[in-house]
């Protein structure tokens, strides 16, 4: 089948986090399953600066192009290169009013969000260059709110050209709480008919939502693990959209998160500094020597090393970490921890650091190197995340031989089975329910004392690094979805 993946991020030219893991990956191993796919995403200043540090060469596929909408206009280019390490086409919807910016998803330099406007223009890019370089997807795959009117123009007249006659749609939800909402305003800049504007399509609750355009019009919707696929239906995780999810359960699926199994590899990871394997595990302990030395600790025998590598917002649990941390510290733990996110977290954890700089070192930022750094040289990985729909940092720390401490939502319930004293077998992590400090202390302190009990460690870690969370099971899931889709008529 021919398939067009359209993205915000791809991994690693862009990324702020899983989107961009899965949208670098799966397409790998759909492309492996025999899929003939193109990507598309926007060229952000991030991708820009990736591709000239990484020598690689945009070849201009299209002369810059007028794209019309109601009654908007806007210029873009059109660049293409491959998917690192494939020769699978990645095209680049460049506008440097829309996409050189900073962050990805910076407001304007005047402060006014105009995400709406930026992904309605890279949408209707997308389609626009279908038109024109001649792209027939049997599948439209979209993710996220930034590419959910995909499967909305799909319906709502594309499918009446024939060339996307026989194309048909699935969406996938990384992360329901970002949902694309605009005001009412927002509807003009999206060049639908007004009968859009209606409680069955893009409104809801008086607002412009994107996102429940993309699940209702979509003929097929994935979300990141079977766990979350269930929690977004009921109204406690539905963000406002479980009655939507729930009336469309018939055409929603769970489908668990792979990772790219080759660059995360302890074994063969050049940022890791010292490489090892499941059967070779001397390479762990020079890790984290050299983690504690990059982090200005002293290494202490018997010290347990907790890391915490995560997008600074209430979505992970930083107001459980932040008064947790403490007890974890006075513990006798050391913790390092690297995040960017909302500065009231940022400057919180930073205190917490100076004040613990013995135990304690925080960095500020994104560094995707000092990541693998953290994973492979941690000894416990703490994810208290309040909601949580796949998670791909568990899996990178169980693949790294670093125990999992978690707060049992979404796909953490996927892929971390809790020690509990009877199981220690299959355990591969620690796990709690309750979203309070006090419980993830106890979590993490449950961690710390089996920590030094050095056969329950080593099998927990054996547990974690011999399960397989490569995307081949999860591919073929897609496989199957986008044959369910080609039925929709
Ligand atoms: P989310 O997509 O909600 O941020 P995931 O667990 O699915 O969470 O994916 C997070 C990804 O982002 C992982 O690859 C993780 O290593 C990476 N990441 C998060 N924060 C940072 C950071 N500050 N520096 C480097 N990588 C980060």
């Amino acid at each position: 089948m021919r398939i067009l993946f359209a993205t915000a991020e791809v991994s690693p030219i862009a990324k702020t986090g899983g989107l961009g893991d899965v949208s670098g990956s799966l397409p790998k191993a759909l492309a492996k399953h025999g899929h003939d796919i193109v990507i598309f995403m926007p060229l952000h200043r991030q991708a820009r600066e990736w591709f000239t540090r990484n020598r690689t060469t945009l070849e201009e596929v299209l002369p810059a192009t007028q794209i019309m909408w109601a009654n908007w206009a806007a210029e873009a280019s059109f660049l293409r290169t491959t998917l690192p390490d494939t020769d699978i086409p990645l095209y680049l919807v460049a506008n440097d009013h829309f996409f050189n910016r900073e962050q990805i998803y910076a407001p304007r330099a005047d402060g006014y969000d105009d995400g709406i406007e930026r992904f309605t223009f890279f949408c209707r890019a997308v389609i626009r260059a279908c038109e024109l370089l001649g792209i027939v997807p049997d599948i439209l795959h979209a993710h996220d709110w930034h590419t959910a009117l995909l499967p909305v123009y799909l319906s709502s007249g594309l499918r009446g050209m024939t060339e996307f006659a026989a194309t048909r749609s699935v969406y996938t939800i990384h992360n329901l709480n970002y949902q694309g909402i605009g005001r009412a305003a927002h509807f003009s800049v999206l060049g639908l008919h007004s009968r859009y504007w209606s409680p069955d399509a893009i409104e809801h609750f008086g607002q412009v939502n994107l996102m429940k355009g993309g699940i209702i019009f979509a003929d097929q919707v994935t979300t990141v693990s079977p766990n979350y696929a269930h929690e977004i239906q009921t109204p406690a995780r539905g963000a406002g959209l479980d009655g939507v999810l729930r009336s469309l359960s018939f055409k929603l699926t769970g489908i668990l998160n792979g990772i790219d199994i080759e660059s995360w590899d302890p074994e063969t990871d050049p940022n890791v500094p010292s490489n090892y394997s499941a059967s070779q595990m001397n390479g762990k302990a020079l890790s984290k020597r050299a983690l504690l030395d990059d982090a200005g600790l002293r290494w202490r025998a018997k010290t347990p090393l907790l890391s915490f590598v995560s997008r600074l917002v209430d979505q992970k649990g930083v107001d459980l970490l932040i008064p947790a941390l403490e007890h974890m510290l006075r513990a006798g733990a050391h913790v390092v921890i690297l995040g960017s996110g909302e500065s009231r977290y940022e400057d919180a954890l930073m205190r917490v650091g100076e004040a613990n700089s013995d135990r304690c070192r925080v960095w500020i930022g994104f560094d995707n190197a000092l990541a693998h750094r953290l994973y492979a040289g941690s000894d416990m990985l703490l994810m208290p995340s309040i909601y949580e729909p796949c998670g791909l940092n568990q899996m990178y720390a169980l693949r790294y031989g670093t125990v999992p401490v978690v707060r049992l939502t979404g796909g953490l319930v996927d892929t971390v089975i809790p020690f509990d004293a009877t199981n220690a077998v299959e355990a591969n992590g620690f796990g709690f329910v309750t979203p309070s400090p006090r419980d993830l202390f106890t979590c993490a302190w449950l961690g710390m004392l089996n920590f030094k009990e050095t056969r329950t460690w080593k099998q927990l870690q054996a547990n974690g690094m011999s399960a397989d969370f490569s995307w081949d099971r999860s591919a073929l899931e897609y496989d199957r979805i986008y044959r369910r889709a080609m039925m929709a008529f």
